[in-house]
């Protein structure tokens, strides 16, 4: 008892009625009842739990109101204080059936004024509520120590003095201290001298720390380690402290990390401002967030200028609407990259040509991050692209006017095209009238010969009329008769034949080149110049001559030639001294062509007259016209062949003839 409390004698005394009175203001169960469980008197906590008023609790059975089993157990305990005398307390669990109660009950006996005990006093306390509390409470705690245990946080919990209480296995991790080490010490102890100042202004705040504030401070454990503190109060329902709980988190891997990141982005700006591209990153919404220096390079302005914006602000208000529609579709993700040209504001305030490309950029679990892309200038290009259109439209205008010239020169050709092919056709025509021309003038030469030749045979047929006259004058017809009248008919057939030939060989009709027998032309010719060899005293010879040697041509055009070769021929041997006065025409059969000579014993051609032989209008002869070589070369060589002259090594001439045999001269076709 305390000193200063001092003892005295109360002045009213402790009667039944201020008893009840005490009771019935109780907050406690209390009962008080005799030796068979009727209440005396109880307080009005018991008389809650038999339902009635403080005044009607005398007089009950304290045990009727319970179940049978608990009634029993009760009265039991009861009677074991009474009968011994002793007072208990102890913890009871009541099962009401309703509801199950934890109590401590204690019992005390009561003696009357004798020693003989009369009744007892109970008194009960509800531990219910404060034993589920506790068993919340351990749950709580087995919950916090497992959580704390596996948590990669480092977890401390102190007193309100500060003294560490328990440290989690991330807190010895990082601190490097045990369990042991750590608990009962002040947990600010472990901070570092220059931040405790800034702890301790944390832990002074009255208010329970939001969240927990957060700061980074070092902490000097086994190891010294920085680390992000957050701190929490904890109290009571009256708002008494009752912990703090904190926690740590090891910055050092994080700061190694954002030093790493740092660096890499020194590197990467160092890369890109060697590049002569602007390279830029923009966010997911389209903000520049990286742009290299380059950019100050081309536009003259700071980096700043575009980085946290868009780049309208730079770029040429035509455009925008280009530029802004070709980076939204990798930024909404529908393209995989995008190139697109835009205008630039330059450093020199002019407008470069800027090419841009981009691609989306994805976080390592391939979120989507941003867009990173580079521009160039293009400006250079698109200039040298410029003038290349105006060069290539200058072409164009020179390749137009040069058609226009080439397609009148063309013009011009075609005309004259046209104007050569007149041209040719009259000279074709001229060929042909000199060809004829100079069969008429064989002829004219021949004519003294003609009509010797035809009056011959007319000749005869005189004479042969005029026998025949006689001789039917004398007597009938006889052998002799029929004999004079066949020579007449043959000698009549012989001038028609010459007329004929006449007519053929003077004929201006073209002829179709027909299949020839080479015999029949040599002999034809022969026959037509006999005459004149005779009349100069020469001789025609035919050598060699195969009646099957065929060649596909102009019958008169080929005789033409063998007539100019043998009047040739006998005109050289005219004034020459030779006794045998001979021309002779030769026909041999190679394998793919036929060799026609002729060749003569007159004057022959001195050697240096040679290479004109065949010119137009040469001649050696005061009555020559100097076309009847000219003429046989056109005819031999239309005719797929070749003509050439050669001295004779006995003196004379030599003119060879060469014409493709029928085989080849079909194909050849050379004839006309
Ligand atoms: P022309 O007989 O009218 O002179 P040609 O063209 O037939 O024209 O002959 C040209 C020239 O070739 C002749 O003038 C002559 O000098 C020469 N010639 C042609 N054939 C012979 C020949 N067999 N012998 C010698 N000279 C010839």
């Amino acid at each position: 008892m305390p000193s200063n409390v001092v003892k005295r004698q109360p002045q009213i005394l402790l009667t039944k009625e201020l008893l009840a009175i005490a009771l019935r203001s109780s907050s406690e169960s209390i009962l008080i009842k005799d030796c068979d469980g009727i209440i005396l008197i109880g307080s009005q906590r018991v008389a809650e739990f038999y339902k009635c008023s403080v005044d009607d609790l005398p007089g009950l059975n304290s045990y009727d109101a319970l179940p049978a089993e608990l009634a029993e157990r009760i009265r039991q305990r009861d009677q074991f204080v009474i009968s011994s005398g002793k007072a208990e307390s102890s913890e009871e669990t009541w099962d009401l059936g309703y509801e199950k109660r934890t109590l401590i009950v204690s019992r005390s006996p009561i003696r009357d004024a004798t020693g003989v005990h009369v009744g007892i006093i109970t008194c009960y306390t509800n531990i219910s509520p404060i034993k589920q509390a506790f068993l919340l409470f351990e749950q709580n705690q087995k919950r916090f120590t497992a959580l704390a245990q596996t948590c990669p946080v480092g977890i401390f919990e102190c007193n309100p003095a500060h003294q560490l209480t328990y440290v989690n296995p991330e807190w010895e991790r990082i601190t490097g201290l045990s369990t042991q080490e750590a608990v009962g010490k002040l947990w600010t102890d472990f901070v570092c001298a220059e931040q405790l100042p800034l702890v301790q202004h944390l832990m002074s705040c009255e208010d329970s720390y939001p969240g927990g504030d957060r700061v980074d401070c070092t902490l000097r454990g086994r190891n010294e380690c920085t680390v992000e503190l957050s701190l929490n109060r904890v109290s009571d329902t009256q708002n008494f402290t009752v912990s703090f709980i904190g926690s740590i988190v090891d910055l050092t891997y994080r700061l190694a990390a954002q030093q790493e990141i740092r660096e890499k982005a020194n590197l990467m700006r160092d890369l890109t401002s060697s590049v002569p591209a602007i390279i830029w990153q923009l966010s997911v919404d389209g903000l520049c967030i990286f742009v290299s220096d380059y950019f100050e390079t081309v536009t003259g302005m700071p980096i700043e200028t575009v980085l946290g914006k868009n780049w309208q602000e730079v770029t040429h208000v035509d455009d925008v609407p280009g530029a802004v529609s070709s980076l939204n579709t990798v930024l909404s993700e529908q393209q995989k990259s995008a190139r697109y040209e835009f205008r630039m504001k330059g450093k020199a305030g002019d407008w470069r040509w800027m090419l841009a490309n981009c691609q989306p950029i994805h976080s390592m679990e391939g979120k989507f991050m941003g867009v990173a892309g580079h521009t160039i200038d293009i400006t250079d290009r698109r200039i040298a692209e410029l003038e290349l259109q105006q060069y290539n439209a200058l072409l164009e205008e020179r390749v137009k006017e040069r058609t226009q010239e080439l397609l009148k020169v063309n013009d011009s050709l075609v005309s004259e095209i046209e104007n050569r092919q007149y041209a040719e056709e009259l000279l074709e025509e001229k060929r042909a009238q000199i060809s004829h021309f100079s069969r008429v003038s064989v002829m004219g030469r021949l004519s003294g010969e003609l009509a010797h030749e035809l009056n011959q045979p007319l000749n005869a047929i005189q004479n042969y009329v005029a026998s025949l006259s006689k001789i039917l004058a004398s007597s009938p017809a006889s052998d002799t008769t029929s004999h004079v009248l066949s020579r007449l008919s043959g000698e009549i057939t012989r001038a028609a034949k010459i007329i004929r030939r006449t007519r053929e060989f003077l004929s201006t009709a073209k002829h179709k080149p027909e299949l020839l027998s080479l015999s029949e032309l040599v002999l034809d010719t022969a026959a037509m110049l006999k005459g004149e060899a005779r009349r100069r005293g020469m001789t025609i010879q035919i050598v060699d001559i195969h009646p099957d040697v065929k060649v596909l041509g102009d019958p008169v055009r080929l005789q033409q030639v063998l007539v100019n070769l043998v009047l040739n021929a006998l005109e050289a041997m005219v004034d020459h001294p030779s006794s045998n006065k001979i021309a002779t025409i030769e026909v041999s059969e190679m394998a793919d062509h036929v060799v026609i000579a002729v060749h003569d014993s007159g004057v022959g051609v001195a050697e240096s007259l040679q290479d004109r032989l065949f010119d137009a209008f040469f001649t050696t002869k005061p009555t020559g016209l100097g076309m009847g070589l000219a003429i046989s070369q056109g005819i031999v060589e239309d005719h797929g062949g070749t003509i050439k002259y050669r001295t004779r090594e006995e003196g004379g001439s030599l003119f060879i003839i060469e014409l493709p045999t029928v085989s080849k001269t079909i194909s050849g076709s050379g004839a006309t």
